[in-house]
């Protein structure tokens, strides 16, 4: 079977109802609706429901008293592999609760991460969260001066980690002076044996013999709740801090079918870490569904990654595109198949088309892409289909899959201009795509660059993107990547795209070159796979025809490996660091 032919829903479309008459317009509890109403007082009038606290701690109860015998299955850090519960998880992040208070954490304390996806990990989450401190995931793809910087800039007061990441706390444990707990996350029997770590406990006995017993919530659903650093690749990195409020509308946001859209029913492995935009919520919506969760803890290798989604019949995962070629390559050389897995979401960067071919075609996996980011807790869009759109061929829906998707019921998404003024969404119209709704940020950490909503409360990404009638969003850029050639914009994601489907590239990178007579050209640069061949020629005449003649690079060069960021996207201010004196060909003849 092919994913996106979608018989069943060409029906649905067809039987459309008569559309109504509209009613007029009457607000609710408006008394002027009703005639003489001289005994209510007139202007909104509130409802009658309850004041339900929207606050994380709520989730992980339902999953205990719902779901408490759904196993989580984690690939430790220590190596084998861990079965438990939710109720497990549940009474853990309690005792978890108590070592951070007998530890004297108070409300608003900062208790940081770094960490693989582990249940040891989510517990410190939990266990943080339900009493009002706020936890903070650390990146340990960073360098270990970027890690204290943010340390310092969340004054963390605990930082629990793996103990893979022992040297880098042997690194920053001195230039942290706000840190007066360091937890690792293992037991005695693991403890890193000369650490010069001051007074440092295993994860086990700091939270073993600890009550069970703990208040959790009780607290307004906009307090904090989680803090992530965005990465930025200008400037200081910029906290963004979540609330209770903010993570629990996110995942109701989630779980819509055209979103993660997950169940009961469904085993669920989260390769896209905890510590990079929140695992795409992940920690919360498998609790909130009671989705059986497998944590691949630190190995996230192509036969690592096929075995958990074997062995525990996995039928949802999430990721970066990297994993998947990591793992599509182990599927080529080994001939295993998938039979389990049934859908999986792809986003962080563009998804290129010969995975999305790969796992529809081949293996058939329905693929999601998936667009956000950290600043939206983090999801953004998502490329279900649309019943229009699943009543074109195949080839058109292709096309759509390929976009970064549409915007849940609870993300509001518009593109302008520069000056601010919306563009037509017509499928073609680029620009600024800038977003609101309840778990998108109003303003980084200890208000780092000042305000960031415009007049209207909106939200600019720093995406340059372009929306259609069904709600489909692409993004062609960052703007900050974007290559002006001519006054006009190239887009660097097509062109990568593109490359990265001839056979012997393993990735490929746009970035433009200045050009004195258009402003910019663009330089493409390849990672060949290991063992492969392949001249300038061969790229571009491979290229031809696939993209507009004018977005044609100018020239090709050769990277032994594409440097990525700690996000694992690719760092194109390095590349264009190392490129900076190439000379474009084109220059002379313009000359
Ligand atoms: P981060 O906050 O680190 O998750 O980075 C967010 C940025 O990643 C977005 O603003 C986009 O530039 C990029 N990004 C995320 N998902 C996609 C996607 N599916 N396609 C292209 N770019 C993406």
């Amino acid at each position: 079977m092919v994913f996106g032919l979608g018989n069943k829903d060409k029906n649905k479309a067809q039987a459309k109802a008569a559309p109504a008459t509209p009613a007029a317009p009457v607000a609710p509890g408006v008394a002027s609706a009703m005639p003489k109403a001289t005994t209510l007082p007139r202007g909104p009038m509130s409802g009658l429901m309850q004041d339900w606290k929207l606050t994380v701690d709520k989730v992980i109860e339902h999953a205990h008293f719902n779901h408490g015998n759904r196993e989580i299955v984690t690939r430790t850090v220590e190596g084998p592999i861990l079965r438990s519960t939710y109720s497990d998880l549940y009474w853990r992040a309690r005792q978890c609760s108590n070592a951070l208070l007998a530890d004297g954490v108070q409300r608003g304390d900062r208790v940081a991460t770094l960490a693989w996806n582990t249940t040891r990990h989510i517990e410190t989450w939990y266990g943080t969260m339900c009493i009002g401190a706020v936890l903070h995931t650390l990146n340990p793809r960073l360098f270990p001066e970027q890690i204290a910087w943010i340390i310092n800039h969340a004054e963390d007061t605990h930082v629990f980690y793996d103990t893979t990441f022992q040297p880098i706390i042997e690194a920053i444990k001195d230039k942290v002076p706000s840190v007066r707990r360091w937890v690792a996350l293992t037991d005695k029997d693991h403890l890193p044996k000369t650490t010069g770590v001051k007074d440092l406990r295993d994860y086990e006995s700091y939270i073993g013999g600890q009550p069970k017993d703990v208040v959790w919530g009780d607290f307004d659903e906009q307090t904090a709740c989680g803090l992530c650093y965005t990465s930025g690749t200008t400037g200081d990195p910029k906290g963004v801090l979540y609330s209770h409020r903010s993570n629990i509308l996110h995942t109701m946001i989630g779980l819509q079918k055209d979103a993660i859209g997950i169940g009961a029913a469904d085993t669920t492995l989260p390769v896209v870490p905890m510590f990079h935009a929140n695992a795409w919520g992940l920690a919360f919506s498998c609790p909130a569904t009671g989705s059986k969760l497998v944590l691949p803890g630190a190995k996230m290798d192509g036969e690592s990654i096929y075995q958990l989604l074997d062995e525990e019949k996995v039928s949802f995962t999430a990721a970066v595109p990297t994993v998947w070629l990591m793992l599509l390559q182990y599927l080529e050389q080994t001939g295993k198949k998938l039979p389990h897995l049934k859908r999986v979401v792809i986003g962080g960067s563009a998804v290129p088309e010969r995975i999305l071919r790969a796992f529809e075609e081949n293996y058939e996996v329905e693929v999601v892409h998936a667009w956000g980011m950290t600043e939206m807790s983090p999801l953004g869009s998502l490329g279900s289909m649309t019943a229009n759109v699943l009543e074109q061929d195949r080839e058109t829906i292709v096309k759509y899959k390929l976009k970064q998707g549409r915007p849940p019921f609870g993300v509001e998404m518009r593109v302008t201009d520069d000056s601010g003024k919306e563009l037509p969404r017509d499928g073609k119209s680029s620009g600024r795509l800038i977003v609101r709704g309840p778990a998108v940020a109003k303003a980084y950490f200890k208000n780092a660059g000042g305000n960031i909503l415009d007049k209207e409360g909106f939200f600019d990404t720093g995406d340059v993107a372009h929306l259609d009638p069904y709600g489909y969003m692409q993004i062609t850029d960052r703007a900050k990547d974007v290559i002006k050639s001519g006054g006009e914009w190239i887009s660097s994601i097509d062109i990568e795209n593109f490359a990265v489907g001839h056979p012997a590239v393993a990735n490929a990178a746009a970035i433009g070159l200045p050009h004195p007579k258009w402003d910019e050209r663009p330089l493409l640069i390849i990672e060949l796979k290991p063992g492969e061949t392949a001249t300038r020629e061969d790229l571009l005449n491979y290229l031809n025809g696939k993209i507009a003649k004018w977005w044609m690079p100018d020239d090709v060069a050769f990277i032994e490996k594409i440097p990525l960021g700690a996000t694992g996207k690719i760092n194109k201010l390095s590349l264009r660091e190392t490129f900076k004196n190439h000379k474009l060909p084109t220059i002379q003849a313009a000359e």
